[in-house]
């Protein structure tokens, strides 16, 4: 019998001779042994009949954490490394740490080995973690039989194949109106969009790529032309994409039945924060009811407002939706979004935010000069609290070349108590100061973004209570996981807030209390309706996977999605089955944006009583919610910082008030 030990170390890590991602050789040699250490973990776990925490939990903890880490390194550096090769290899060792991972939830014996730990007497981190484990075994389908897991396996492999090509189908089909009858036709667009848009041989050509697609439904004064393109948008991957999402429809069911569960959307709930099915439906139902006499008022205003230019005109239409509700914003609120833009110079933004955050929640951000970076631009930062090292972070905020397009927060390591320091990037694409005139001037909507990642990275690096991987970082439900970076945007339009950086980059001036009051204004304006086509996908998203797919036909159940839940009535010739690509990646879970917000806007509630640079209220904050991570159900870490449970009469109120 095997006595209680340290476990094995794993071979040791390559000499730091450079950075992991100095070379394609480089980042494959350090994956490869994150890899073999954990394979080395893996075959250490004993063939004892008695199990402890120290012989099996720490193993697979330790086994985690290389997998954790190999992971992070991987996913960051295929996004953001301006060498192919190099991102080649991090697709490689994605793959690798991705076939590693689902290996393990599929072996019984590690299953069994896990299972037997006595942990009557563990603490709770150490309960938690041990039923958290078990239950990522079963969802994989780990007590089935071998014909069974078998079929699993297949089944995973078949979704990833079929979930690409539905991907492709969209991204490929790019498609296009030709406009005859010269430049007048595109009255309402910006010069730089006609001036790139020039006809040939009499016609104009508009596709339904983002950059065309966006500004010509927000600026073309004719609505056929605006209906014209949104039903090219809105049919692109038909009529591949139909089977295949039939086909990925029925497989998801076949695997959330064959794991126990009545729908796939039922599978989907039970590691979230609502548990179960029914309580999205209820939310859901819950918030058509708030939505729809929000929805009423927005689309008279806005039908009123079209009617000046069509008196015939009897509805509010999808085409209609970015171009009235600017037209409203523009006439009620005389507010431009080009007036604010002076007020936000990048540098001055993240010395703002940087500043802001270091108050709020006491910790000091330190410049680390020396530190290796994979592109010129990026620059290290380290965390300190009371002069120790807690963490480190990387910003890598600027546009280049074959760089990851969106704003996010990378993980690289998460923390592990007394161990391990966390590690995390942000990879954004904001106005570089070495550019142009050197203003680097940020939209405002921009800024929102950066304390929203922001939210995310101190999460990811607050997180590391507990010795188990798979509870610190940002390791809450997932459903949950939003609500502390939607929360910190609220920062974002506090006027005192912006004043202490939103300084005029020519005048020094700081940003005007009335500036600040108009675009709040204008930006609540219309809420009714974005939030109801929220409402729409997500429904359509939860309710597809709630129905056995073998009496579903999607032409009819879109229908009713439209009835039920739409802002507008259902275009013609449209087919959004075939280019809703969240159904994909989301699969059942696209209300939890809307179910992030709602627990976001109620934490909130305590900052407006106590002041939103309260440092003692933020300092609550972050014990409460960003430091515990996934160690508790945010349900009760939310009501640990509330004092009462999460109700959602915030987020009603957010969504009636004007
Ligand atoms: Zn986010």
């Amino acid at each position: 019998m095997l006595t209680e030990s340290k476990p094995p170390a794993g071979p040791p890590a390559l000499p730091p001779s450079g950075p992991v991602w100095q070379s394609a050789d480089a980042l494959v040699a350090w994956c490869d042994a994150r890899l073999a250490a954990a394979e080395t973990r893996l075959a250490a776990l004993p063939k004892a009949t008695k199990r402890t925490v120290a012989n099996t939990l720490d193993t697979v903890n330790a086994l985690y954490a290389e997998l954790d880490a190999a992971g992070g390194m991987a996913s960051l550096m295929f996004s953001v490394h301006p060498d192919k090769t190099v991102r080649d290899a991090a697709n490689g060792c994605t793959e690798k740490v991705e076939r590693l991972d689902s290996r393990i939830k599929t072996d019984r014996a590690v299953y069994d080995a896990v299972a037997a730990v006595d942990i009557g007497k563990a603490d709770a981190h150490t309960r938690r973690y041990v039923e958290r484990l078990l239950r990522e075994f079963r969802r994989a389908g780990v007590d089935k039989d071998e014909p069974t897991r078998q079929r699993i396996k297949a089944i995973h492999e078949e979704l990833v194949k079929l979930s690409q090509e539905y991907r492709k189908n969209v991204s490929e089909d790019v498609r296009h109106i030709d406009i005859t009858g010269g430049i007048e036709k595109l009255k309402g667009l910006p010069e730089d969009y006609l001036k790139a848009h020039a006809p040939k041989d009499g016609k104009i050509r508009i596709t339904t790529d983002y950059p065309d697609f966006y500004p010509f439904q927000t600026y073309v004064e004719d609505g056929a032309l605006r209906k014209a393109l949104y039903q090219q948008f809105l049919s692109r991957g038909d009529p591949k994409n139909k089977p295949l999402l039939e086909k990925v429809l029925a497989l998801r069911h076949e695997l959330a039945t064959t794991l126990g569960h009545a729908t796939w959307a039922a599978y989907q709930a039970e590691d979230k924060m609502v548990k179960n099915a029914k309580t999205i439906a209820g939310f859901l139902d819950d918030l058509e009811k708030i939505l729809r006499p929000k929805l009423e008022k927005d689309v008279a205003q806005v039908l009123a407002r079209k009617k000046q230019d069509d008196p015939k005109a009897d509805a509010f239409r999808e085409w209609d939706r970015f171009y009235y509700v600017g037209k409203v914003r523009e006439q009620k609120f005389d507010f431009d979004a080009r007036a604010v833009r002076p007020y936000f110079s990048y540098p001055k933004v993240e010395q703002g935010i940087l500043d802001l955050y270091s108050e709020l929640f006491g910790l000091k951000f330190v410049r680390l000069k020396s530190e290796p970076v994979w592109h010129a631009d990026v620059k290290a930062f380290g965390l300190e609290q009371d002069g120790k090292l807690i963490g480190k972070f990387y910003l890598d905020m600027h546009p280049r070349a074959d760089k990851f397009k969106h704003a996010a927060q990378f993980g690289l390591e998460t923390g592990i108590a007394g161990e391990r320091i966390p590690v995390a990037s942000l990879v954004c694409n904001f106005a570089d100061p070495k550019v142009g005139d050197g203003k680097a001037l940020m939209e405002h909507g921009e800024v929102t973004t950066f304390f929203h990642e922001f939210g995310h990275l101190v999460h990811h690096l607050l997180a590391q209570r507990t010795r188990w991987v798979a509870l610190n970082g940002t390791a809450c439900e997932w459903d949950f996981v939003e609500a502390p970076s939607q929360l910190l945007e609220e920062w974002a339009w506090d006027v005192d807030v912006l004043q202490r950086f939103a300084k005029h980059v020519d005048t020094g001036e700081a940003i005007p209390a009335a500036l600040v009051k108009k675009m709040r204004a204008a930006e609540e304006f219309g809420k009714g309706v974005d939030v109801m086509r929220q409402l729409f996908y997500a429904s359509y998203s939860f309710h597809v996977h709630s129905r056995d797919p073998a009496k579903l036909t999607l032409e009819t159940f879109t229908a009713e999605m439209y009835k039920k839940y739409s802002p507008f009535p259902q275009t013609e010739g449209t087919h959004i089955y075939a280019n809703f690509e969240h159904l994909i990646g989301y699969s059942s879970m696209y209300y939890t944006y809307q179910w992030s917000l709602a627990h976001a806007k109620d934490i909130f509630t305590r900052f407006q009583k106590e002041g939103i640079q309260n440092p003692k209220t933020a300092r609550a904050y972050r014990e409460a919610i960003l430091e515990p991570g996934g160690a508790e159900d945010a349900a009760e870490l939310v009501k640990r910082f509330l004092g009462r449970p999460f109700s959602l009469d915030a987020y009603k109120a957010w969504l009636e008030a004007e």
